[in-house]
């Protein structure tokens, strides 16, 4: 088996070969093995990752894990031959959404799906106006950066990009332009703060993007796959009708798999005039890995678990915001959850950091990064949500 080079070696060679890469903590972490919502260090430490939402159906799960291996040993190869496990995925997330979509496009990940989305409502619409919350995060290409304004220098403008207020900031409808191709929204504003579910919100967005000539995009990439407990997609326990969806992260549990739900009216002429096509997008390995998380999700119920986990650490955060000053708001919605803290107090990097030292992993966001971000797996258990808080207290 591959053994790793010991921890002190491996940063300087990292940093010598892959550059100064974000590694999210000041001691980056040395992982070695992952189990369910449990990750384990080289140094032996054991910790309980409450920052991670692509381990959906927690690490390591066997099942998925059984159903790649089996198939790279058949076949892995390109996306252009028949073969059922692309079809049977289509017709299985097609199924989820209750009618309101019939096409799935393929593709390797969330910056990828909203790409094309991208490219999609431009082709439809004529227009490459956009519109997007005013601290987003969509993807890492360059069509997908312009709609990031999370990832842009200070000071940058994008031209048809129209940043609109966030839930509790503003109308968003009085923000838009005339015209426009498409408004991108994570209907839980996980870069904007943690600020969802805002049905009303998502809906006037919705309405005013139509009224505006553009394509309703949600991107689904950290809200989907059941993470809010509501439904396996945020926009529909929103009540919303979305034009396209995108779907990224937890959809094969680590293995590289996105996707953009649409409607044939839309996606099947941009599919003829462009020969869209994407080598890797929904191979056979990644086909089985995705109805492999789609299966588990369903056989361990995990959509209404985070429903009442969610509440469980939902309750204890509240309990913890009662007794320390130092929390402004807690706000959550399934196993999402955004702990925002005052300012002047302990910074929220320096808390994510010392909940690190004591063995529990999470995050933070927010235009003002002061938002610790609590996003684990869904298998999170009782004792597990008890655990981070009581982690968080010390650390707060
Ligand atoms: N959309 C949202 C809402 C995301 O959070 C992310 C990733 N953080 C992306 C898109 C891009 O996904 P990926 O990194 O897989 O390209």
């Amino acid at each position: 088996p591959y053994r790793p080079a010991p921890t002190a070696g491996l940063l300087t060679r990292r940093r010598a070969t892959l550059g100064p890469a974000v590694l999210t903590y000041d001691e980056p972490l040395h992982l070695r093995r992952g189990r369910g919502v449990w990750l384990t260090g080289a140094d032996g430490r054991r910790y309980l990752d409450a920052y991670n939402n692509v381990p959906v159906v927690g690490h390591s799960h066997p099942a998925v894990a059984a159903a790649v291996a089996a198939q790279l040993r058949l076949l892995d190869t390109n996306s252009r031959y028949l073969h059922e496990a692309a079809v049977e995925l289509g017709e299985r997330l097609l199924a989820t959404t209750g009618g309101g979509f019939d096409r799935v496009l393929l593709v390797n990940s969330g910056s990828e799906a909203n790409d094309v989305a991208r490219r999609i409502a431009s082709f439809v619409t004529g227009s490459r106006a956009a519109a997007v919350t005013a601290y987003a995060y969509h993807g890492v290409t360059q069509a997908t950066t312009d709609l990031s304004p999370e990832s842009w220098p200070a000071g940058t403008a994008v031209p048809d990009v129209t940043l609109v207020p966030p839930p509790g900031a503003g109308d968003p409808a009085a923000a838009l332009p005339e015209r426009l191709g498409a408004a991108f929204v994570d209907p839980t504003f996980t870069s904007d703060g943690i600020l969802g579910p805002a049905p009303a919100y998502l809906l006037a967005l919705q309405d005013a993007t139509r009224a505006a000539g553009g394509l309703f995009v949600a991107d689904e990439v950290q809200a989907g796959f059941g993470r809010t407990g509501a439904h396996l997609w945020s926009y529909a326990a929103c009540g919303a009708r979305p034009d396209l969806v995108t779907l990224g992260k937890p959809m094969g549990n680590g293995f590289p798999v996105a996707a953009v739900l649409g409607r044939s009216e839309h996606v099947d002429a941009f599919i003829d005039e462009t020969d869209y096509f994407s080598t890797f997008g929904g191979n056979q390995a990644a086909a089985v890995a995705a109805l492999a998380v789609l299966r588990v999700l369903e056989e361990e119920g995990l959509v209404a678990h985070a429903a009442g986990v969610g509440g469980e650490l939902r309750r204890l955060l509240d309990e913890l915001a009662a007794e320390h000053d130092g929390v402004a708001a807690v706000r959550s919605w399934g196993l999402l959850a955004g702990v925002e803290l005052h300012p002047g107090g302990r910074p929220a990097a320096a808390v994510a950091e010392a909940c690190r030292q004591r063995g529990v992993l999470i995050g933070v966001t927010g235009p003002r990064r002061d938002v610790l971000k609590l996003r684990p797996p869904l298998v999170l258990r009782s004792e597990d949500a008890e655990l981070l808080v009581a982690v968080l207290a010390e650390a707060l």
